[in-house]
């Protein structure tokens, strides 16, 4: 059976080894960093070389979306989703 391509191989969820920016709480009250140990969902971006990382609680809506996205896709092909 030939190899299913991965469309998502870039996005990972790593422990973060250090303490990173949360690149969605960077200013204000909600401000703070991701410490070392936590999980934290990781996006390759084309403005850095580095990749954004995402609290738990940013990468939420960003799943959410990207599962609404994926749900339009499979009906605008008339598939159905897995379970
Ligand atoms: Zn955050």
């Amino acid at each position: 059976m030939p190899k299913v391509r991965d469309i998502l191989n870039q996005i990972i969820v790593e422990e973060a080894q250090r303490e990173r920016i949360c690149r969605r709480h960077t200013s204000g009250k909600s401000a703070h960093k991701i410490v070392k140990g936590r999980a934290c969902l990781v996006i390759p971006t084309n403005a850095t070389d580095d990749p954004y990382s995402y609290c738990a609680e940013a990468a939420k809506p960003i799943l959410d979306a990207a599962w609404a996205k994926l749900h339009s896709l499979y009906n605008a092909l008339g598939l159905t989703p897995p379970a």
